[in-house]
């Protein structure tokens, strides 16, 4: 096992990551901007260095100072947690070259995956069910014309190199396609640094179900299960839960076993997920995440099995400790991303917080590192904090996360959590009726 990890992350990632290190007796390393000085990822670690101005680009992206302050401190393992550099396949190829464990999956499985043409052609080979679509990249309008009448309109561009629901644009009919595979790909060019796009079938009521995985790289490979993460704005998961409350045991082990047999395949080492789309029965692979994802405490939370745990320890050389059977999924977890917004317009609200009181109680669990006083800066996302509720039913874990968000005190800034409260009151969220549209047609209602 590692004596000693760097966490190349910030937030309540960072905690999480330090909490499992901790856990194992592992040291821990927090890197930080100016910025985060005085946050607590910085506080709880045993060593930290700061690493740059707090535009990300300058610190948490700065791989040049990371792998200093990994030399410096001895460290020898890099957890990226999310986001930043996590699915960087750079990053993992260079700290591969220096002898610095990276805390996921080979830099070749991250960058076939991190395609998304590449990743949906592999899974396709490995088994998986896709979306219809072309196949590859797209660039004459009448190779677009000709795939989109084969699989039929609504179809849908998207960036190979497309991320954080960015990159992707509707097309209607034939008349929409020329400025429609124009625009994606020289939006795609300047975002992404890559102007590939393909093209899918355009599903109008499906559900986002993915399911986590997790391999050792040694020809094991299984799954814990799947999360439903219909509720999204602008194509950005919000509320999330495990198990789907769309699909049974039996749809939940085929598509499971189909995954699981698609890692041990591919030799896949860490946790990743496995994205699909869900419609009239039938599942559609969209991409894959080679990371843990924001979501991951569902999935811990009905399995009792530590994802970061597991993680680092695949990572140190050791074999998976379960096997699929020793996977057992008791009851049901919902998570809630709490950001600091406005819960109405979604406007940021950095700020200090002037005075703290998370939820407590049974099945209750907080994943946060903010704290009264706190000062959310305005310069990284605005996510400060999950709550994760697990209950023996669903309805046992509505009613908790009901009065878990009552009870919820963030004040100083505005927060996401008045949308939660009337989300766990409404009649289709109570019943689990909805699809990846519901939510935003829901605020549009006002
Ligand atoms: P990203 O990497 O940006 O998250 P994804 O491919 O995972 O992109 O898609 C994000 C979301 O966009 C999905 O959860 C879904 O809401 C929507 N989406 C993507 N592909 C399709 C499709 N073929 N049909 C309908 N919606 C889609």
């Amino acid at each position: 096992m590692f004596q000693k990890v760097l966490i190349a992350n910030r937030g309540e990632i960072a905690l999480r990551i330090l909490r499992a290190c901790k856990e194992l007796g592992i040291e821990t390393v927090a890197v930080h901007s100016t910025a985060d000085a005085d946050a607590m990822h910085v506080r709880l670690a045993d060593q930290s260095v700061c690493i740059g101005p707090p535009a990300s680009r300058d610190s948490y992206l700065n791989v040049h100072e990371i792998i200093a302050a990994c030399e410096i401190t001895g460290a020898d393992a890099i957890h990226p947690g999310y986001g930043f550099l996590s699915e960087n396949a750079k990053f993992a190829e260079i700290l591969e070259a220096h002898d610095i464990t990276f805390i996921g999956p080979s830099s070749h499985h991250i960058s076939t995956m991190g395609d998304k043409i590449m990743a949906k052609q592999t899974a396709e080979k490995l088994g998986i069910p896709v979306v219809p679509g072309s196949g590859g990249a797209v660039t004459e309008l009448d190779d677009a014309k000709s795939i989109a009448s084969d699989i039929g309109y609504p179809v849908i561009i998207k960036a190979a190199s497309g991320g954080g629901g960015r990159g992707m644009r509707v097309v209607n009919s034939a008349s929409e396609m020329e400025f429609a595979l124009q625009t994606t790909r020289s939006e795609a060019g300047a975002a992404f640094g890559d102007d590939a796009v393909y093209i899918e079938k355009y599903l109008g009521k499906p559900r986002h179900i993915e399911v986590q995985v997790m391999g050792d790289g040694k020809g094991n490979g299984v799954h814990l299960g799947e999360r439903d993460c219909s509720l999204q704005r602008r194509h950005q998961k919000v509320f999330e839960e495990a198990n789907s409350p769309a699909i049974d045991e039996e749809q939940r082990n085929r598509i499971g076993e189909i995954c699981a047999n698609a890692i041990a395949d591919m030799g896949y080492s860490g946790a990743g997920t496995i994205e699909f789309l869900y419609e009239n029965g039938e599942f559609y692979f969209i991409e894959m995440n080679t990371r843990l994802q924001v979501e991951h405490p569902v999935t811990e939370m009905i399995t009792r099995i530590d994802l970061v745990n597991e993680q680092l320890k695949i990572a140190s050389g050791e074999s998976l400790s379960f096997k699929q059977s020793d996977v057992q999924f008791q009851g049901h977890a919902i998570e809630c991303r709490i950001n600091a917004e406005n819960a109405k317009t979604f406007v940021p609200s950095p700020g200090q917080i002037t005075y703290y009181h998370p939820p407590g109680g049974l099945g209750v669990r907080v994943d946060s590192g903010v704290f009264s006083g706190y000062k959310v800066p305005p310069y990284y996302d605005s996510l400060i904090g999950k709550l994760i509720v697990v209950g023996r039913t669903r309805s046992e874990c509505l009613n908790r996360l009901r009065r878990s968000l009552d009870e919820f005190v963030v004040d100083g800034i505005e927060t996401t959590i008045p949308l939660f409260q009337d989300l766990v009151r409404n009649e289709d969220v109570l019943a689990g009726n909805y699809d990846i549209h519901w939510l935003e047609k829901y605020l549009d209602k006002g």
